[in-house]
């Protein structure tokens, strides 16, 4: 389980999208991507069911009651939640799974399984770029862009609870750091259940 968090605009989702794209080698995308649900009205540019699910409160708080969300937060005055059941069926069948997910969601999977969580943080490299690049974006009205300013602060002080930390001052060197850590994270011998039967061929 791969968990990224940073305050909106450092730049996680253009990484997440990254990795989801295919592999260059294998034409497989390296992750599988945990879709939230959320009660957020829908950006323009999202789509349902590939960035969010967009959900009612009513229908969130049904999810939340039947213990369908793996874990859930209230962020920015809106419910976002990981549905339980496609990260325990891609688990299951071997892959690993991004989540996209605020320090609060990070703190709850820890509790379940700390184990398997690789947790990674992303700085932006200054206020004043995280304020542009939340501009640039324009795709929220000015009050939710200070809100989310303002939030910045909150789960920026969070960055401590974290595995790894990226200050995201260029985007392909925060990929390929990101690429590093997921790849370091496949090859700890606590993840490799084959490896002992593998070394056994080795030594007898
Ligand atoms: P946005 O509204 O910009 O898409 O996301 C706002 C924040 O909510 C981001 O920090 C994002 O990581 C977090 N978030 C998105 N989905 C989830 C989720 O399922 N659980 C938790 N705890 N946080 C989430």
């Amino acid at each position: 389980m791969l968990v990224l968090s940073s305050p909106s605009g450092a730049g996680k989702s253009s990484i997440a999208r990254s990795l989801l794209s295919p592999g260059k080698d294998a034409g497989a995308p390296e992750v599988t991507l945990s879709v939230s649900v959320t009660t957020r009205p829908r950006r323009g540019s999202e789509v349902d069911g590939v960035h969010y699910r967009f959900l009612s409160e009513r229908d969130f708080a049904v999810m939340r009651e039947r213990d369908e969300l793996l874990e859930w937060a209230e962020v920015h005055g809106n419910f976002y939640g990981t549905p339980r059941g496609p990260v325990e069926e891609a688990l299951a069948a071997g892959r690993d799974v991004l989540f996209d997910i605020d320090w609060q969601g990070t703190l709850q999977l820890y509790e379940k399984a700390r184990e398997d969580i690789v947790s990674v943080f992303i700085l932006p490299p200054s206020m004043a770029e995280l304020k542009s690049r939340l501009e640039r974006r324009a795709e929220d009205s000015p009050d939710v862009i200070e809100r989310r300013l303002a939030n910045a602060r909150t789960e920026i002080a969070h960055w401590q609870e974290y595995d790894y930390v990226i200050v995201n001052d260029d985007l392909n060197r925060a990929l390929a750091d990101v690429r590093a850590i997921l790849a370091a994270g496949r090859l700890k011998r606590e993840r490799r259940p084959g490896l002992e039967a593998f070394v056994r061929t080795l030594v007898e």
